[in-house]
């Protein structure tokens, strides 16, 4: 018998939806998208409940013996938000700003970006409260067996596979698939993605993030009939999403006239040679000293006369406050939440395409979806393949997104929700509730 998700309430109440919405929070961030979208949808209020609640949310104490001999414990989270679709699928950060709250939404966020890109994931995120700048390679290391141990009971490739995100590398993604694999008592490859090539990792993966921001910004470029060569851009956030994407849109004919990150930013009118700068932070981790260019404050770099912006580094950098200063005609959200909701309407009055960050930086999940199909199969493609499936899918996702915008008259964020919520609530309804 179908189950009828519909409870015997009235419509969609998100019970604290008149409530001051603390802007800078990033569940609520979520959350405030996610009901406009569930409003148009018109969603059951069963699915609509299920939809706003994680499935499940681990929190671990993690010891670690630090190299002075003292022991130092750490907090780890990890949420799994939804896996009607399949396994749960989302990074593991490492950093100071980390929260519950914060992992939350990071892992709602892997849910409707799967679901944007069609590919058979749920959506869920790690994360560990640490500085990682300022431990050695053994201790992070031996940071990251105790937390993956502490949270082994949810991983495994059938129900929660783990990925790079900030602060977070191959390095690390190897630790974690060694630690689970001396587990179980045999190799498994598959429980993570962003591994190194050598041990099962997929090619192309480290620059999918990068790569599917420079596919998406082409064919926002083209839907706006402007052209590619010559376009300004201005991009924030120096790291594997940010820098990738420079090289990228450069090689395409773009000018990127500005870039930074946490150490400082610089503006050269006359472009900056990406490939220089992408050599300088090798050698020196940040952009710190690099001189060629002006410097200029991580304000002015949001608010140049540019014609992309490309925010690729933390959540919560375009607010209600900077928003009416943005002078970009596109923006693309490399990075996951860097536009608060506050933020949303100011743009939309400007008249700014915003490609939102669950389509926008959907290449690199996309690609982990293949890693555990190589991995699966035992099977490896040339990276040509990997790439020429990465383009497919994205420039479909943009276009798909692209005609329900025009569809419903709303912006592509809200159109970008809709699409990943009527996918997930449509399994939801298929499989029913289990009792
Ligand atoms: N951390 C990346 C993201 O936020 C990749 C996640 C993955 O590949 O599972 O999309």
């Amino acid at each position: 018998m179908a189950t009828d998700l519909r409870l015997p309430t009235h419509k969609i109440v998100h019970p604290d939806k008149d409530r001051f919405l603390n802007e800078e929070n990033p569940f609520e961030a979520m959350m405030s998208r996610f009901d406009r979208a569930a409003e148009l949808l018109d969603l059951e209020p069963g699915i609509y409940q299920v939809l706003r609640n994680a499935e499940k949310q681990l929190i671990v104490s993690i010891p670690v013996q630090l190299d002075n001999g003292n022991v130092e414990v750490y907090t780890g989270y990890r949420v799994l938000y939804n896996t009607s679709r399949g396994p749960a699928k989302g990074g593991i950060r490492f950093d100071l700003q980390v929260t519950l709250e914060e992992v939350k939404a990071l892992a709602a966020w892997m849910t409707w970006k799967c679901a944007v890109v069609n590919i058979p994931f749920g959506g869920s995120k790690g994360g560990v409260v640490c500085d990682p700048l300022k431990m050695s390679v053994g201790e992070l290391e031996r940071l990251t067996r105790r937390y993956t141990a502490g949270i082994i009971s949810v991983l495994g490739p059938d129900s929660d596979v783990p990925a790079p995100d900030v602060n977070t590398n191959e390095r690390v993604m190897a630790w974690v698939m060694d630690t689970y694999s001396m587990r179980v008592g045999h190799t498994v490859t598959a429980v993570v993605t962003g591994k190194p090539v050598e041990m099962g990792g997929s090619l192309g993966r480290r620059e999918a993030t990068g790569r599917g921001c420079m596919l998406v910004t082409k064919e926002a470029l083209e839907h706006l009939g402007m052209p590619v060569r010559g376009t300004t851009v201005s991009i924030q956030g120096f790291g594997n999403v940010g820098s990738v994407a420079a090289e990228m849109l450069e090689r395409e004919g773009c000018k990127i006239t500005a870039i930074g990150d946490r150490s400082g930013c610089i503006y050269n009118p006359g472009g900056i040679d990406v490939v220089d700068a992408i050599k300088y932070v090798r050698k020196h981790k940040t952009l710190e000293g690099y001189n060629n260019g002006d410097p200029i404050s991580g304000d002015e770099l949001l608010t140049l006369d540019v014609d992309v912006l490309l925010p690729a580094a933390l959540e919560n950098v375009i607010t209600s406050k900077n928003a009416s200063k943005v002078r970009a005609k596109v923006i693309v959200e490399g990075a996951n939440g860097p536009t608060t909701a506050g933020a949303d309407a100011i743009l939309d009055e400007k008249g700014i395409f915003v490609v939102p960050d669950i389509l926008a930086n959907a290449g690199g999940v996309t690609v982990s979806y293949f890693e555990w199909v190589q991995d699966r199969g035992g099977y490896f493609w040339s990276e040509e393949t990997v790439n020429d499936r990465l383009r497919d899918i994205m420039t479909r996702s943009f276009r798909d997104v692209l005609s329900l915008s025009r569809q419903h008259k709303v912006n592509m964020r809200t159109a970008a929700y809709m699409l990943a919520i009527s996918r997930v609530s449509t399994v939801h309804k298929l499989r029913g509730i289990y009792a």
